[in-house]
């Protein structure tokens, strides 16, 4: 059974890449299979010909009408490329779903624009197009956001700062957002289209980052940037409504990153166990090996169905599920990260070494579950909404939709009796509705071709399993006292006696600027 899924990983990459776009898919791939991405990621920035070549392969305007001059591909094939861009390189991947599925859309939508079909056409050719959410104070919940914006009848002006903003600096526009104040401010946010070279738009700080170093993230300083009103984006509506929706967007790309990234790690760990010995035996011959490839697969089979379910559900309802893609985005990054620490371990040194290319992975997928809504936030939200009475209904229709009344109902009924206000419990019920999804999606059968599906279905029940083994007991004052004194007493020692050098200067700067 074991071999069976192993070998079946070969065959289901060449099945799910004949139902793609053909010959742009493997076009594609040839191209970024000439660039050297390790140099780019020691350069911190992606050399010129990736630019040209994902703009020569039209990618700048992936699901963009062709009236606007992009390829206008149905989500799924443009999850496929944003997949297999990912398998070379993240950063690159990145810059595709910042552009494609967080800035465009926000400028797509607002036909009122001067010039929108000049500035999309632009974009669709390679004006790169940056989405500026967070700020220091604002980062996992950015509804307090604090930049402002004056809104005068015939302009905005526009002040605050924004930090990690991916392409920034690098960008033709920025889609920001700020609080709206002033006698023509229509809702709480706004969302405006910023050219880069506005007066009083400052690029402040190049971010060191631990991954994704082929592209540029910045802090924005926006010193009374002064747009006219007409590049309001989100002029009849309040800005929050783009923000939340390019967000959906976002985290499907996101776990579309997670998924390529992911493929890559198990087939370069593959190719090496296929090789090494240990002993007699090549390494896939150990059985404890090959039980770890053969469930790295199992995570790869449901993140892909989950992935398949989300697009499928956008094209029936017509824009993003917030909580399947929530889901899909917390399970794409969570595994991505799992299955890239595991391969660098198959690798043993190898892997340790940056010649090899699970170590540049094993950074990369450490954003993916940080960006688009932190794990713990999208799980803290997830279970509140299964938890609150005023949304609990969405989630059953999502359940139902999926066949899986009986689960919702299940987790439901596991989680009464439990504070649900209590962070755990959140996080909990969080992880019980992304699991009991995936859980759904795989029996549902329709969104996963694969021989192995079954397979995928028992891992996620001891997943499952393994979650409630991990149940919050019901909070309990004196645990919770308990935690606090082990810590406390932990920083009074560490501040005597530790005497490396944890709290330089720089670190403390970093506490004071976030
Ligand atoms: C490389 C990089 C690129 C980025 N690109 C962009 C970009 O292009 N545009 C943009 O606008 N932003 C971008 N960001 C910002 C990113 O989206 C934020 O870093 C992210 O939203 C988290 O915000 P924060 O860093 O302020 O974390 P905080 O809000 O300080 O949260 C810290 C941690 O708290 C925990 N946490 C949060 N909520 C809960 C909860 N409910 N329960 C328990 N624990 C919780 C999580 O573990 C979280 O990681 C980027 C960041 C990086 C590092």
């Amino acid at each position: 059974m074991n071999s069976q899924i192993y070998s079946l990983f070969g065959e289901a990459q060449e099945r799910t890449a004949a139902g793609r776009a053909p010959t742009l898919y493997s076009s594609l791939i040839d191209d970024l299979g000439q660039l050297n991405f390790a140099d780019a990621d020691d350069r911190r920035a992606f050399p010129p010909t990736l630019h040209s070549t994902l703009a020569r392969h039209g990618l700048f305007g992936l699901t963009t009408p062709a009236e606007h001059g992009g390829l206008a591909l149905p989500l799924q094939e443009a999850i496929d490329l944003i997949s297999a861009t990912a398998s070379f390189d993240v950063s690159a991947a990145s810059t595709l779903v910042i552009h494609n599925f967080l800035a465009l859309p926000c400028i797509e939508a607002a036909p009122h624009i001067p010039e929108q079909r000049h500035v999309m056409r632009g974009a669709t050719r390679g004006d790169l197009c940056a989405f500026a959410l967070t700020e220091p104070g604002a980062g996992s919940d950015p509804r307090h956001i604090q930049a402002s914006a004056f809104m005068h009848e015939d302009r905005v002006r526009i002040s605050g700062r924004k930090i990690w903003i991916g392409l920034a600096d690098w960008a033709r526009w920025i889609v920001c957002f700020a609080r709206a104040s002033g006698p023509y401010a229509k809702g709480r946010f706004v969302c405006v289209l910023v050219d880069r070279q506005a007066p009083g738009l400052k690029v402040t700080h190049e971010h060191r980052t631990l991954g994704l170093r082929g592209i540029i993230q910045n802090t924005l300083e926006f010193q009374d940037v002064e747009v006219p009103s007409a590049y309001v984006l989100s002029r009849d509506q309040d800005g929050w409504g783009a923000a939340a929706s390019s967000m959906n967007r976002g985290r499907i790309g996101v776990a579309a990153m997670g998924l390529g990234a992911l493929e890559r790690a198990i087939q370069v760990a593959a190719s090496y166990a296929s090789h090494r010995r240990l002993g007699k035996l090549r390494m896939i011959e150990n059985s404890y090996v090959e039980q770890l490839f053969e469930r790295m697969v199992l995570r790869r089979e449901v993140v892909k169905a989950m992935l398949g379910a989300s697009c499928r559900l956008i094209s029936a309802q017509g824009a993003p599920n917030v909580h399947l893609a929530s889901a899909t985005k917390v399970l794409s990054s969570e595994w991505c990260g799992l299955v890239a620490d595991q391969c660098v371990q198959l690798l043993g040194g190898r892997g340790y070494d940056e010649r090899t290319p699970v170590a540049k992975i094993y950074r990369d997928a450490r954003i993916l579950r940080i960006f688009e809504g932190p794990t713990e936030t999208l799980l803290s939200h997830l279970g509140r909404c299964l938890l609150s009475r005023a949304t609990r209904d969405e989630i059953a229709d999502l359940f139902l939709s999926l066949g899986a009344a009986p689960v919702h109902a299940a987790a439901i009924e596991e989680l009464s009796g439990l504070n649900e206000t209590d962070g755990a419990v959140l996080i909990y019920a969080g992880w019980l509705t992304t699991l009991g999804l995936a859980q759904a999606v795989m029996s549902a059968g329709c969104f996963s071709a694969s021989d192995c599906a079954a397979a995928a279905a028992d891992l996620i029940s001891s997943e499952l399993a393994t979650l409630r083994s991990r149940a919050p007991a019901r909070p309990s004052f004196e645990r919770r006292i308990n935690a606090s004194r082990i810590l406390n007493t932990f920083l009074q020692d560490a501040a005597s006696s530790i005497r490396s050098p944890v709290l330089t200067d720089d670190y403390l700067k970093l506490a004071q600027y976030v």
